[in-house]
């Protein structure tokens, strides 16, 4: 043991390196020393807002980790952090995209991605809503491990889904990063999630394009996913469109032209088209791009883009207002107290649930 000792002594000597470089004059002495200390606790405010919108992608994934936290104190920070951030975002394109597990979304979007930041110098944020992750502690989605070329791109962000609860709370947060994102710098903002379920609908709700990656060859097409999913996209693209499937793929097109058809017309009047593309050989990918430019383009131009946004903020006003209004009725001790026994008088027929519901609404009320 001795000697082993001794050897590892020797080894780490023997590779001493520097401490460290000195900072580079313009780096700020005064925040650096003040970051130093602070590392294990919080920043200010204003200091995480100037490293944000001076694109700082530590602070920027300190802060995301800040909306995330279950913590009092995390949130309220949080908050004000976003408050301050606000009048920096909303200037990117925001794409949502979905398809079931296997379609190739994550393939996809290394493919698009690494497109995007290498030829048309994007700096592109890739989040993910996956409620399912509180489950599976971690998400599928939005996985570095599953992009390796993206997540070492210096021009590229990528962050897995909140992993907290409710699919409310996790599109909430996942709101909230995007607008940090977006005061990052970043001028794309991907949000990706799985075919299958609600999530869908919150996606949709915070994005400006939908896009549907769809498969040939899965026998029914149009059972693979939900006609609803169909309804919100602004553009299908069948993936795998290479080697000997590209015929498959082909006839999958036409086939989800023909479904699309019978859809009624959209409120933006743009009428979703079908592509087909691969994200192993990249055919495809430039001219599904110039579809969302055109769709961007078009909606500007009519209004509809800015409209949509307001429509979404005005949604989740409202949604929201419902949210805590509920939650801080039935949190109140009187109405937790009272709502059995009024629950007894309506069972006992002594009194109606709307004069029971008006009861307990007085006393909520008059308790304010
Ligand atoms: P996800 O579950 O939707 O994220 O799908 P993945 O991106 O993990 O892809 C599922 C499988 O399909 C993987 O084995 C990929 O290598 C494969 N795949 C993805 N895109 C393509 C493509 O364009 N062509 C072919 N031939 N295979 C693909």
């Amino acid at each position: 043991m001795h000697s082993e000792e001794h050897h590892d002594h020797e080894f780490v000597s023997a590779l001493k390196v520097q401490e460290g470089i000195e900072a580079l004059p313009q780096v700020n002495q005064n925040f650096l020393e003040k970051y130093k200390s602070k590392k294990q606790s919080l920043l200010s405010v204003d200091e995480y807002v100037q490293g944000i919108t001076s694109g700082n992608r530590v602070l920027l994934s300190k802060a995301i980790t800040l909306i995330e936290s279950t913590l009092h104190e995390h949130q309220e920070i949080s908050q004000k952090i976003i408050e301050k951030c606000l009048p920096y975002a909303g200037k990117s394109i925001r794409v949502g995209i979905t398809g079931v597990p296997g379609a190739g979304k994550s393939t996809f979007i290394e493919a698009m991605g690494t497109f995007l930041t290498k030829e048309k110098g994007k700096q592109l944020a890739v989040l993910a809503i996956d409620p399912s992750s509180e489950r599976s502690k971690g998400s599928i989605l939005g996985d570095k491990t599953r992009m390796e070329e993206l997540s070492v791109d210096p021009n590229a962000f990528i962050r897995p889904s909140p992993s907290a609860g409710s699919l409310g709370g996790v599109a909430r947060k996942t709101r909230e990063i995007i607008i940090l994102c977006e005061a990052c710098g970043f001028d794309t903002i991907f949000v990706e999630t799985v075919g299958v379920g609600q999530s869908e609908i919150a996606v949709h709700s915070m994005v400006d394009f939908f896009l549907l990656i769809q498969l040939a060859n899965t026998g029914d097409e149009l059972q693979g996913i939900k006609r609803g999913i169909m309804e919100m996209a602004d553009a299908i693209t069948i993936n795998k469109a290479d080697g000997d499937n590209i015929h498959k793929a082909q006839l999958a097109k036409t086939q989800f032209q023909n479904a699309l058809h019978l859809f009624p017309p959209t409120d933006s009047g743009w009428i979703p088209p079908v592509l087909t593309c691969s994200a192993y050989t990249k055919d495809g990918i430039p001219e599904l791009w110039d579809v969302i430019m055109n769709y961007k383009q078009q909606t500007q131009a009519s209004g509809y883009f800015y409209h949509k946004r307001q429509t979404q903020s005005v949604r989740i006003l409202t949604e929201w207002i419902e949210h805590s209004l509920k939650e801080n009725f039935y949190d109140h001790p009187s109405i937790l107290e009272l709502i059995p026994k009024i629950q007894e008088a309506i069972f006992a027929n002594k009194i109606s649930p709307y004069a029971g519901a008006q009861e307990l609404l007085n006393i909520y009320f008059s308790k304010k």
